[in-house]
Formats: C-alpha cells, structure tokens, sequence
C-alpha cells in the first residue's frame, strides 16, 4: 500500500501554531481559530450591510450606519492585529489583549443603562468563559472581576446601582469554567503521558524487533554459508514435503537446475525420469517417514548410485518442522564393492572345485582305495580331511556373505517339518559336541504345527551356525536347541549354551561382519566372525529377527523368531 503525504490545507495553516509547549500551542490555536470566526463573520457583516446600503440607501440614521462601519472595520483591524501578536509572541498576551479588546468593545455596544444593568450584561459573560479557555483556567475569576468593576464602574458614573447579582453570576460562572477547563487539561495531560508512553513503548518494540530481525538474519546467512559448503548434497523439505532449502552440490549430483529443484515436492521428485523405477517407492518412504529419526539407503539415479541419509528435524520442544535429506555420491564404492563381490564369489566358486577334490581323494587315501596305508598315513589323511572341510566352511561363507551383499541370495517356501529339521542338526553336530565332552539336546514345541514354510536349508545353515558357536564357547555343560511356537503368527529357533558370554556392550557388534568379542591374534577359538553376520542376514530374508541374551561365565541364548507360515501339506497328510 502506498501512503501519500497530505499537505496542510490553507485554513489549517492559518491556525496552526507550532510550540514546544503543547498547552500553549493549543491554547494560540484556539485564539486564530476563534479570531478567524470574528474575522469571517465581520466580512459577512459588512457584506450584509453594503448589500442593504445598496438597496435602502443610508435610511433616516445615516450616522448610525456610519458607526457599525467604523466599528466591523475596526474589529477586522483588531483582529488582524490580535492574530500578529498571537503568531509571534508565545503565552497569553495576545488572548489577554482579545479579552480585554473584547470588554472595551462590549462597552460600547449598548446604552449605559443596558450595559450596567441591562439585557447587555450578558456580553460580559463571554470573556469570563474564555479567559478560562485561552489563557489559565484560574483568569476566569480575574475576568470575572475585571468585567464586575467595569459594569459597576459604569453603573455609578450615570447614576445606578451596582448590579449585584450580576457580579455573583460572573464568579459563579467563572467558577464553572475554571472547573471544566482545570479538568480539560488534566484529561489531556493524562492523554499526553499515555500517548508518550505508547510512543516509548513503540520505539522500544520497534528496536527489538529490528534487531530480532538482524540477528535472524546474519544466523540465517551463516547457516547458509554452511549448508552452500557442504560436499554432499542436502535438501531440506518442510512438513508439506516442499524444498524449502537447496544446496549447490545437490544441483550439481541430481543435475537438475537450481529453479527445478527448489520448491519441488517429495512427490514430484520421486516420479523424476532419471530416478530407476525400481528405487521410487524407497526414496518416497525415506523422505515421508516420519516416525524413524534417521535412516538411509542407497539409490540408482541417472547411472550414478546415490547414497541417501533422510532425518527429521525438530524443535527444541519436540514439534517436527521438516525432513532432511543428504545425497551422496556413492557411484565409485559401489562400483569397488560390487567387484569385490564378483571377485568374491568367483574366488569362492574356483576354490570349492579343488578342495572337494582333495577331501574325495584324502577319504579315499584313508579308505585304502590306492592300497594299505599305516596309522600315521591314517591320521594324516584324517587331518587332510578336517582341514579342507574347514576351508569348505570358510569359502561357503564368504560365498554366502557375498551373494547377499550383492543381493543374489533368494529364500525358498517349500514345506518342511521343523521335526525333522532338529533331527538333520543332530546328526550334523552330535559328534563335534560328543567331541568336546558337550551334550547336544533338543525338543520340538507340541503347539507349533507340524509343517511350516520355509527355506529348510537355510534355517539349518542358521541353526549350524549358531550351534557351532554355543560348542566352540563352552567348555562344561550342554547346548540345547528349541523349536516352539512364540505367538500366534510367530515361531522361533532357540539356541542356549553354559559357555563363556558375552559382555553386554558387545552383544549388538557380534552381529557385524567380521567383528568378534576377542580378535586378538592369541585368540584360542577359531572363526573369523562372518558366522552370526550370515545369520542376521538370513534372518532378515526371512523377514525374522535375531536377539541374543546373555551373561559372562554363564552362556547366551540366541533366539531366531520368524513369522509362521503354515503349509498346506499339513491338511493333504
Ligand atoms: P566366529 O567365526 O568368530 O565365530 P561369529 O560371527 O559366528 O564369528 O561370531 C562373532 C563373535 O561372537 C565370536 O567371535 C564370539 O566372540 C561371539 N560369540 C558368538 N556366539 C557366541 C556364544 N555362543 N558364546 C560366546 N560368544 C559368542
């Protein structure tokens, strides 16, 4: 909105008056604006009169008409003297000299006897009320006096008597003015003191405010500083899922222009061309849920491979005010880590060949295929066998590890009895733990039902795996195994050792590939800690969880809860 300064009109001009003194200032005002009525109503007066002149003629009583001529000529003159002085001299002289101009004027206005006594007494009461107006409110009472003696002044020169009430009437009013003016200008003196507190208070604001604004200012300029420096790119989206915040490396990874990007929405963004169709309803779940603090995720866009961290953001008091998300250039590590993959799962593959090769020929070196071999021949084709079957191990699991890195490994839904998968446990591990001294026992949940869905292979490379540790953790006692019904849309694989623990801080790690509780090269057990992480990651296949609760010097009980999926093969049976 425009606002356009009104200059002051000619009349307004003409009664303003400019005083440090705002009592005095609308006191001087008062006078013009009452000396321009005098001097308005004078015009009209003589305008009247010459029109009449003009018409009548002088009449019978040329000299009377004469008079009221000189005297409107004499009351412009007085006004515009009374106005000069009004202008320059500041206080009351030129109301007191109006006032006084006025007593003397109304001395003359009527015969002797109508001023002392007469229907003219009430012209006296006009300067009474004034003086209490333009000048102090207690100058009635001294106007009040001022007009008595002059009347009874002019009562004893032509012979009357004093008019007494006359007198009592005056003061009487002056009393009224002085009480209405006094009040006047307390109301406005309170007003004013209102007003220059509302000023204060204004100003005040108005310095808080700008300097709110400045400080806001130069924090938000700093943040943007920071956030035009960072390598990786950010967007930030406001509740609405609108960009509200860009940075330049996000135009630079996305290739998208600066315009496009801000203000796009999580919507428009996850429908982009360049965004592998496969990756649009991760990223759109990334950037719109809002009940994980921070997660991430990797995505394809445009050839590149993006690594994409989302938080939401929020208040010191905890009200959520928008999502951020930070892209990564992850192309180069994915592309090592895909090779590494390749290269993992080709070493792996070429080493099985060779090592079933030389475990076939061991057992049949110790078979006496090639003829008879003594003891020490025996035992060493035993220990050929122990060890490439170990090494099978480690390359099955770096295998397996690499198959699921890369996202090959798939899960089956065949049907199978948990029964019998325990029974295949049994006959794969009874003689490792026989071996240690460990007893290996099991049972079967009565409640869970005797055929389920699932992958029978992998939930027993699950099962081996965590029994393997239980045995190579514990030197006393036994290691149990449970297979039972947890809910009603859950069944779980339970394995408990009396082994050494783990300490509680370790308890998350352990499921890490390659992390062991003791990696030390002293280390007296053997493993090299991709067991449990081939675990996790079945179990994840499987859409399951695994926990383990543990105590040191006690044992740990490895829980595998997965959802239950009954097989219809129970109702063919
Ligand atoms: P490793 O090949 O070392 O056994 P894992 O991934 O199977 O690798 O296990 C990781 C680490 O977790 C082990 O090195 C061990 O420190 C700890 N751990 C696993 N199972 C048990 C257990 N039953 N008792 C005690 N510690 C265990």
């Amino acid at each position: 909105m425009q606002t356009r300064k009104v200059s002051p009109s000619l009349l307004n001009r003409i009664i303003f008056i400019e005083s440090d003194d705002a009592d005095d200032a609308r006191r001087r005002q008062l006078l013009n604006i009452i000396l321009v009525g005098v001097f308005a109503l004078t015009i009209l007066l003589l305008i009247i009169i010459s029109v009449y002149v003009a018409i009548n003629g002088l009449g019978n009583r040329p000299a009377d008409m004469l008079i009221v001529f000189g005297i409107a000529v004499g009351l412009l003159l007085g006004a515009a003297v009374i106005y000069a002085i009004n202008r320059r001299v500041r206080g009351g002289a030129a109301s007191a000299v109006f006032l006084v101009f006025l007593v003397i004027l109304f001395n003359f206005a009527d015969t002797p006897a109508q001023i002392a006594n007469g229907r003219s007494l009430v012209l006296f009461v006009i300067p009474v009320i004034m003086a209490g107006m333009l000048l102090k409110p207690y100058l009635s009472f001294v106007f009040a006096a001022i007009v008595s003696m002059d009347i009874a002044g002019i009562a004893i020169l032509n012979n009357f008597p004093p008019n007494f009430p006359a007198m009592t009437v005056f003061f009487l009013l002056a009393l009224v003015s002085w009480l209405s003016s006094r009040g006047l200008e307390q109301a406005l003196r309170e007003l004013r003191a209102t007003n220059a507190n509302l000023d204060r208070l204004v100003r005040e604001r108005t310095k808080e405010l700008t300097e709110a604004l400045s400080r806001e200012q130069s924090e938000a300029g700093r943040s943007k500083a920071i956030l035009e420096s960072i390598a990786d790119g950010v967007i930030v989206f406001d509740t609405q899922g609108e960009a509200i915040e860009i940075n330049p490396a996000i135009v630079r990874l996305l290739e998208m222009p600066y315009e496009r990007l801000h203000g796009i929405t999580i919507d428009e963004l996850t429908r982009s061309k360049a965004l592998d169709s496969k990756n649009r309803g991760v990223l759109a779940g990334l950037l719109s849920d809002t009940s994980q603090p921070l997660t991430s995720y990797r995505i394809r866009w445009d050839g590149k491979t993006l690594s994409v961290t989302s938080s939401q953001v929020f208040t010191p008091e905890g009200a959520r005010i928008g999502t951020v998300a930070v892209f990564r250039d992850f192309t180069r590590e994915a592309e090592v880590e895909k090779m590494k993959n390749t290269f993992l799962a080709m070493v792996s593959h070429e080493l099985r060949t060779p090592l079933n090769a030389i475990l076939g020929y061991a057992e049949m070196l110790k078979e006496a295929v090639y003829g008879a071999i003594n003891e020490k021949q025996e035992r060493i084709a035993e220990r050929i066998m122990s060890n490439s079957r170990h090494l099978l191990d480690i390359v099955s699991d770096l295998l397996d590890q690499a198959q699921m890195e890369a996202g090959k490994l798939t899960i089956l839904a065949r049907p199978f009895r948990p029964v019998e998968l325990l029974e295949n446990v049994h006959s794969l591990m009874d003689k490792i733990a026989a071996d240690k001294g460990l007893a290996l026992t099991s049972e079967c949940d009565a409640e869970l039902p005797e055929w389920l869905t699932g992958d029978q292979a992998r939930l027993q490379q699950i099962l081996i795996n965590l029994i393997s540790n239980s045995i190579k953790f514990t030197t006393k006692g036994a290691v149990h195994v449970r297979a039972f019904r947890q809910d009603k849309k859950h069944w779980a694989l339970e394995v408990r050792d009396t082994g050494i623990g783990i300490p509680p801080e370790e308890t998350a790690l352990i499921f890490e590939t390659f992390h062991q509780v003791d990696s030390t090269a002293s280390r007296e057990y053997g493993g090299f800690g991709l067991g449990l992480s081939i675990v996790k990651q079945l179990v994840n296949l499987m859409n399951g969880k695994v926990n383990v609760v543990s105590q040191v010097g006690q044992g740990s009980t490895f829980t595998v809860t997965l959802p239950m999926i009954i097989s219809r093969r129970r109702t063919i049976k």
